[in-house]
């Protein structure tokens, strides 16, 4: 039925979302074409590159309607001033470290353009093709190994935890990573190792400060990237050269023991683990795919905990008609699983 949500003629939450993307992807090839270096780059370069950019996507959405009222006036303002925090944000966190932006909005896709889509083979040679759009790729290219970093943008808040993707909650980025190591030719790379797989956060945090320097910081410690990283004290020091000598990052959710050890809740895995997650994610697809494909129709929305189910962010609860007193209708009750108990599950599923 492919069902659509109705337009209206306003600004709406989900345009703003793709504006920040927007903004985001043409900072970045801008920067690029001015040949300008993200160490070199000033606040007041960047917020003045910004205010161009926002005023180009904003015309092109409709000038016009920006203009109509003041709530949407207001919209504007918010996506210049979120934008410009943001890309100040993510340039502390390139210029802590060695990794690098590579590309922005990169399609896997079975067009002609784009990495190579991921094919998940299906019972009765049926074949599932995922296809979607990374929102930002940093390299790192070592002496014999290339890194990556694998970004996705989010407006609100969000924690990724092996948990969710254990369970096959959140298995985006483990997808766009499957998607770039499939395919690491697409860069010239022959092959390519996870370095992580992150949140960024698009945001203006509010937060309480006494100076200008301790503001800067809180805001940092706000939009840290959330995710996981590699097991890999070496890695992780290239992302974020103060790690060791802090013992905590500003740029990723990682601390150190004094002795300079990961703490055993730290969210790093091994490059082990990497493949055995996408192997899992992968197969958790399939399992779905089969399902659909075998006519199971039943309706199963996650549900995590007592405020939170998958319908409660559901534009479509109006047509859906999931009701418990249906048979066939019931909730997807999610184990919260600690890490350590899904590294131990994944190589448990390893040796089946
Ligand atoms: S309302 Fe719930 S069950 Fe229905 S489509 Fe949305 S998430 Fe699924």
């Amino acid at each position: 039925m492919s069902p659509k949500e109705r337009k209206n003629f306003e600004v709406e939450l989900p345009d703003l979302g793709i504006m920040f993307h927007a903004s985001l992807e043409k900072f970045g090839y801008a920067l690029e074409k001015e040949n300008i270096k993200w160490e070199d780059l000033t606040q007041e370069k960047s917020d003045a590159i910004v205010s161009h950019i926002v005023d180009e996507i904003t015309s092109e959405y409709n000038d016009e309607l920006f203009n109509e009222n003041n709530r949407n006036k207001y919209y504007k303002n918010k996506i210049l001033r979120v934008v410009k925090q943001s890309i100040w944000t993510l340039r502390d966190h390139v210029i802590k470290g060695e990794f690098r932006p590579k590309a922005f909005e990169i399609k896997f896709t079975d067009g002609p353009d784009g990495l190579k889509p991921v094919i998940i083979d299906l019972k009765n040679n049926e074949k599932l093709i995922l296809k979607g759009t990374i929102d930002r790729l940093d390299i790192l290219e070592s002496d014999n190994e290339t890194y990556v970093r694998v970004i996705d943008y989010k407006s609100g808040a969000s924690d990724l935890k092996l948990s969710d993707i254990y369970n096959g909650n959140k298995t985006q980025l483990i997808i766009y990573l499957d998607a770039l190591i499939n395919d690491a030719n697409y860069f010239g790379f022959d092959h390519i190792k996870p370095a992580g797989v992150y949140y960024f956060k698009i945001d203006d945090p509010i937060v309480d400060y006494e100076t200008n320097q301790l503001l800067h910081k809180r805001i940092l410690d706000e939009m840290k990237l959330s995710g996981i990283g590699i097991k890999d004290l070496d890695i992780l020091s290239r992302m974020d050269n103060d790690l060791v000598e802090n013992k905590k990052s500003s740029v990723f959710d990682v601390k150190l023991t004094k002795n300079g050890d990961f703490y055993s809740n730290a969210k790093v895995i091994a490059d082990e683990d990497f493949y055995l997650l996408r192997k899992h994610v992968k197969k958790h697809i399939e399992n779905v795919g089969n399902k659909i494909i075998s006519g199971d129709t039943n309706i199963f929305p996650i549900k995590k905990s007592t405020q939170f189910t998958a319908c409660s962010y559901c534009d479509y609860l109006g047509i859906c008609q999931f009701d418990r007193q249906f048979s066939g209708n019931d909730y997807n009750v999610l184990p919260n699983y600690k890490d350590k108990e899904v590294i131990e599950k994944l190589h448990e599923d390893k040796s089946k």
